[in-house]
């Protein structure tokens, strides 16, 4: 159940921080797919949006508050950045810990590959 993630919010693996509080774990990602990437993670187990529950509500809200902070901070919120989660198989999603995506810094293109 419990997914490298939760040894990151807990301290067990070192990682590069950028923002933590009692509800939320921001880190950047070990592969940077932009110039500024950080993953936005709840304290809390969520495997996927599939598992949000009402009771949840705060909590992801607090997500999109953070992500808006964070982008701020690390200087992309003018220009302008992309927030994703995947969700599943279908949405490439590879590990199980409920987290989002913040990519800045660059033109990102479009949502998905023109087909
Ligand atoms: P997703 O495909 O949405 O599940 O994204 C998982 C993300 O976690 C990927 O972008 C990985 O590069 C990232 N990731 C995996 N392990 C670590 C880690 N130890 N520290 C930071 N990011 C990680």
């Amino acid at each position: 159940m419990s997914t490298i993630f939760t040894k990151i919010i807990n301290g067990e693996i070192p990682t590069d921080t950028v923002y933590k509080d009692d509800q939320v774990t921001a880190f950047r990602d070990i592969n940077p797919q932009a110039p500024v990437h950080v993953l936005i993670v709840p304290n809390k187990e969520i495997p996927t949006v599939n598992d949000i529950r009402p009771e949840d509500e705060q909590l992801i809200g607090h997500m999109f508050t953070v992500a808006k902070n964070i982008a701020q901070q690390e200087g992309v919120a003018q220009n302008g950045y992309r927030l994703l989660i995947n969700v599943n198989r279908d949405g490439g999603q590879e590990v199980f810990h409920l987290h989002m995506h913040l990519f800045g810094g660059c033109r990102l293109g479009p949502m998905l590959p023109r087909k």
